[in-house]
């Protein structure tokens, strides 16, 4: 048996699931692989239960970023909680910036380029990872 990947799309374990052959139900006797978190699944293997674990690890990964609204930038993140963390930590500084020009909202999203530059953005200096920092650092110090 392989290892399972995370799930592809929140990055949660994978698990796989066997429903009983001995039961009264059509799915009876079928194996599939389920996202621990968002249910993401196989399809349902009654036979070649070999590729059970491919058919799941072969998925291509989804790599994510914070999509920021407004000036319309993708901040590409390690991961969905990643994402989902650094959404929040600018959403947050936004709402404290009154002067703000335009609208900025972040949200997590599906980085639109290659893995290359997925992997080439995580690593660059980041102007809003960087704004955020100071922000924090500034809000703590007045306290
Ligand atoms: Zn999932």
């Amino acid at each position: 048996m392989t290892d399972l990947l995370p799930c592809p799309f929140c990055g949660s374990p994978a698990q796989r699931c066997d429903v009983p052959a001995d039961i009264e139900d059509e799915n009876a006797g079928a194996s599939y692989i389920e996202c621990s978190r968002c249910s993401a699944c196989t399809a349902l293997h009654f036979d070649r239960k070999e590729n059970l674990e491919r058919s799941w690890n072969d998925r291509a990964a989804i790599i994510w970023c914070a999509h920021v609204r407004g000036p319309d930038d993708v901040v590409a993140c390690a991961d969905y909680d990643a994402a989902v963390k650094l959404c929040d930590e600018i959403n947050a500084v936004a709402k404290s910036v009154a002067h703000l020009d335009v609208m900025c909202i972040a949200y997590p999203a599906v980085w639109p380029g290659s893995a290359q530059s997925h992997a080439a953005d995580l690593a660059r200096d980041n102007g809003y990872r960087k704004a955020v920092v100071t922000n924090t650092r500034e809000k703590t110090d007045e306290q």
